[in-house]
């Protein structure tokens, strides 16, 4: 097959031409031209969640993780503690994170196919005053659940905390609406719903909060406050941008607002989530999650039942056929992951579907009635 690759992942993931070829350029970190990119990149940012009156958003090299570590140690103060809510990978690291930075944290788990519930988190707050700050993964990628972000923000502020959220795998394509909410921070990144391409993360922080945050990051290359400050006072980012990085999301941010926005872009992901667990699911093959807790922008399945089962040769076969898949992140049960996030739509999402039936056919671990 003479096409890359179509990547079903949770990012770096499939962008669209125009998006590659906006990186055809240097740029210097020095230029106004590329200064006026990185300020119009943050413009719309902040947009996507209605942020303009009450927060700023802080670009940070790095992936997505850098970016959560950043926005931990410049939030929470040093004498604060963390609440993360776990129920995947994400929240774990979240967790380590803070830990590695030496904030005080704590954690409230759940199975990894149940979201936390509110009156547990109240009741948490109520019972451990030192708690300054949760954290919420919005959409937890290692399965696709999707955690409630409304109703933790109204616990946590009923408390009187405040909510950071990793937003990863969901900022831009779920709504999130920082009028109506009280989140502190909201981080993301520039390859997952947003469709650029890898190498910069971001922080949606209150502005109040940033400020008087100053002097608390652990680390200097990772202080929001003084990269906000900095970039305020001359455009520019500290440290070596990445240019490429920042032009392609310029790219990818045109083609969001002009195919509709976040509206259209979740329409587009639930309609491919929806071929695809419903193609999967004529294959044989189990949904993890109820649907109910499903994002639309990862699917994690059961591995087919045979005893003969491996991920890798799956795998393979399937990158074969032009598909790249994901494996499973569960450490109890066997999984794998399909995503239905990037420059893909139900064509593609089609083509998976057949390509994987071919496969677990050719490999005997699905039998040829079910797929009838
Ligand atoms: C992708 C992702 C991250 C960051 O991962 P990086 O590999 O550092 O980009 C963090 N949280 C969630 C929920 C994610 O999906």
């Amino acid at each position: 097959m003479m096409r890359e690759p179509i990547l079903l992942t949770p990012g770096p993931l499939t962008t669209s031409l125009t998006t590659k070829t906006a990186m055809l350029h240097d740029w210097g970190s020095w230029d106004t031209s590329f200064n006026q990119l990185t300020a119009s990149v943050c413009h719309d940012l902040l947009a996507i969640v209605h942020g303009e009156a009450s927060h700023v958003c802080v670009p940070l090299q790095g992936s997505g993780t850098f970016a959560v570590e950043a926005a931990i140690g410049n939030l929470v103060p040093r004498t604060g503690k963390l609440l993360v809510l776990v129920n995947g990978a994400y929240g774990k690291r979240m967790a380590q994170a803070a830990e590695v930075i030496g904030r005080q944290v704590c954690v409230l788990e759940t199975a990894d196919d149940t979201p936390p519930s509110p009156a547990d988190v109240a009741g948490r707050l109520a019972a451990d005053p030192a708690i300054t700050h949760v954290g919420l993964i919005h959409c937890e990628t290692s399965t696709g659940l999707l955690n409630p972000l409304t109703e933790i923000a109204e616990v946590v502020a009923q408390a009187g905390r405040q909510l950071i959220v990793d937003a990863m795998s969901s900022f831009g394509a779920l709504p999130i609406d920082l009028r109506s909410l009280s989140i502190q921070a909201i981080i993301a990144s520039s390859n997952k719903c947003l469709e650029g391409v890898p190498g910069m993360g971001f922080v949606i922080a209150n502005r109040a909060a940033l400020l008087a945050s100053k002097g608390q990051s652990h680390s200097l290359a990772m202080d929001l406050c003084d990269q906000y400050e900095y970039m305020q006072r001359t455009g520019q980012w500290r440290y070596t941008p990445p240019t490429h990085v920042v032009a392609a999301l310029r790219a990818a941010l045109d083609q969001y607002l002009q195919a509709g926005g976040q509206a259209a872009r979740l329409a587009r992901y639930q309609h491919n989530a929806d071929c695809l667990r419903n193609g999967l699911r004529k294959l044989g093959l189990r949904p993890f999650l109820p649907e109910a807790a499903q994002a639309p922008i990862i699917l994690t399945f059961h591995a087919p039942a045979h005893p003969g089962y491996q991920f890798r040769p799956f795998y393979e076969a399937v990158r074969a056929q032009g598909f790249i898949l994901y494996p499973g992140k569960l450490t109890q049960i066997e999984t794998f992951r399909v995503g239905c996030i990037g420059a893909i739509d139900q064509a593609e999402i089609e083509q998976a579907v057949a390509a994987i039936g071919r496969i677990l056919q050719q490999l005997g671990w699905i039998n040829q009635e079910t797929t009838a």
